[in-house]
């Protein structure tokens, strides 16, 4: 027997309407790339957001068509956000920081039909246009003159809205519609898409205001240092709008400490998340100019595994908790949040610190389970260490368009993260290790395969392996692991000048060390783990 309740669709637009009637004058703060400031209100937003719907509408695109955004964390982003997956077209974000050839698999792959693009991007849109055959046109993110976009079609995203109607009525349909789509290289092999849906996109929103996740309210300001192309922002602009919360978008500058902090104390910001690069470059910027957080009640530090002794500065010196967020792009993305159990509050400050370090507790929503070597569970005794799985509404079923079974989920439905961990009788579970291939630098991946693809083309290397190395500004950084032909020589300076023009430049690894031999396992594969192992302590050059 069904329930007796309405079968009412889960919609994205259905939040900005929301947000639109009852907090339609709580403010959206923008900081545009030249440095001005820029003030809108959900209210406007959602007429902006109307508008742009009906000109995307007139200029052809339809639902399920892919429209991509190459731009930063502002007010227009955010009504692409909406318009887009409003209309049922889906929101494709585009990460500018990779190296253009991954751009250009991941535009072809999409099949993106229109491009959204940040004036200063346009350089790079251009060079690019000839080997985008499925691009009908750009939208220049601008009220002012149109450049010249490499021969595509161009149009002003102001101009497009100019004219069309305050009102859309947005169309209604199975709340499983794809919403926005990311690419993650996260993994092997060449980057994947995650396609959310509106359903996943609701659902979570609603997950992560709960009190124990981020707990977003009304009453928060909240600035997310995360960028807008990078899992929709942790999912922010939609659980903003969904509980009325102000947002303050930091634009372009995103790793300044200084404009960080202005923006904190002048917004009244009360709830700040980014990956903890970013905080050590405003904890510096604190520590130099003696300032302090004023209203920053707490910080959600995830992306990468949060130092404790960032969350010590943080409590101690500034008043601000931070809370240990886990998760991933495949999981929209939030998988735990470190939140304190009631009783802890009993604990002494150091066994305080060590739980709040663990990467936090489960959200509803989101399963997990540990498995040893032979797929069997582990008991969660904050001991056993395994393969984390995840299993939820907002988690990936699968890739987009990869062709064959996904290999990361299992026939249960379970996603292998690829994180190894321990979880405790308490539920709180802790990142140990990872099995992915990947490092993670500042909050972006690098493909470790790729590097070391690149380095055995080099003539004098016989075997390479690259392993991400603690670092203490970016968290990891690649180190190539060499062995050397008999009777070559190479420098680390000739071997690492190789990878020029090769990758983006913030790919190119930190340093390189010369073994004899590399450890193998029985089947000839390099052993990660050990070289891992091996290189644990080791200080990079620029980290000494
Ligand atoms: P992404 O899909 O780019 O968001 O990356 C997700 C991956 O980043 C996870 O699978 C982890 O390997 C890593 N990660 C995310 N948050 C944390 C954290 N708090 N501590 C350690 N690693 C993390």
């Amino acid at each position: 027997m069904y329930g007796l309740m309405m079968d009412r669709p889960l919609l994205i637009s259905d939040v900005l309407r929301f947000s639109r009637q009852n907090h339609g004058g709580v403010e959206l703060v923008s900081t545009m790339g030249d440095g001005s400031v820029h003030r809108t209100t959900y209210g406007q937003a959602y007429g902006r957001a109307c508008q742009l719907g009906g000109a995307l509408r007139g200029l052809g695109v339809k639902a399920g068509d892919r429209v991509a955004t190459l731009a930063w964390n502002d007010y227009r982003h955010f009504e692409i956000y909406f318009a887009v997956s409003g209309i049922g077209a889906i929101c494709h974000t585009l990460n500018p920081r990779l190296f253009p050839e991954q751009l250009i698999y991941i535009i072809n792959h999409a099949a993106d039909r229109w491009l959204c693009v940040d004036p200063m991007f346009v350089p790079l849109v251009a060079k690019l246009a000839p080997r985008l055959p499925t691009l009908e046109g750009v939208i220049v993110l601008t009220g002012g003159d149109l450049p010249e976009v490499g021969g595509l079609r161009t149009e002003g995203y102001e101009a497009l809205l100019e004219g069309q109607p305050e009102e859309l009525e947005w169309p209604e349909f199975d709340e499983r519609t794809a919403s926005s789509l990311c690419y993650t290289s996260g993994t092997t092999g060449n980057p994947k898409g995650v396609l959310y849906s509106h359903r996943s996109t609701v659902l979570h929103s609603f997950g992560i205001c709960l009190p124990d996740a981020a707990g977003i309210s009304m009453r928060d300001s909240v600035l997310p240092v995360v960028p807008m192309f990078h899992v929709n922002a942790w999912g922010m602009p939609y659980a903003c709008a969904m509980v009325g919360a102000k947002i303050v978008f930091p634009g372009p500058k995103m790793a300044d400490g200084e404009v960080l902090h202005r923006l904190i104390v002048s917004e009244g910001v009360t709830l700040a998340l980014g990956v903890p690069t970013i905080w050590l470059a405003l904890l510096q910027y604190l520590e130099t100019s003696g300032k302090d957080l004023g209203p920053l009640e707490r910080t959600i530090v995830g992306g990468a595994a949060c130092p404790p002794s960032m969350i010590r500065t943080f409590k101690e010196r500034y008043g601000v908790r931070t809370l240990h967020a886990w998760g991933m792009t495949e999981m929209s993305p939030i998988g735990t949040v470190n939140t304190p159990r009631p009783e802890y509050v009993n604990l002494s400050p150091a066994e305080k610190l060590e739980k709040a370090s663990k990467q936090g507790h489960g959200v509803f929503g989101v399963e997990m389970k540990i498995t040893g070597d032979d797929g069997k569970e582990l008991p969660w005794d904050g001991e056993a260490f395994g393969d984390l799985k995840v299993r939820g509404p907002w988690i990936c079923s699968d890739y987009y368009e990869v062709e064959g079974a996904s290999t990361s989920h299992d026939d249960d439905g379970w996603f292998a993260t690829g994180d190894v961990a321990t979880i405790d009788a308490d539920g709180y579970m802790q990142i140990v290790d990872r099995t992915k291939d990947v490092i993670k630098s500042g909050g972006e991946w690098i493909s470790s395969i790729e590097l070391e693809n690149i380095a055995v083309g080099y003539p004098a290397l016989a075997e390479a392996a690259v392993i991400g190395v603690r670092h203490s500004k970016w968290t990891e950084r690649p180190l190539l692991v060499v062995v050397l032909k008999e009777g070559v020589a190479a420098t680390r300076e000739e071997i690492l000048a190789y990878f020029g023009g090769k990758v983006a430049d913030w790919w190119v690894p930190d340093d390189v060390t010369f073994l004899d031999e590399l450890p193998h396992t029985a089947t000839g594969k390099v052993q990660k783990m050990e070289l891992r192992k091996t290189f644990a302590g080791y200080v990079l050059p620029d980290d000494r």
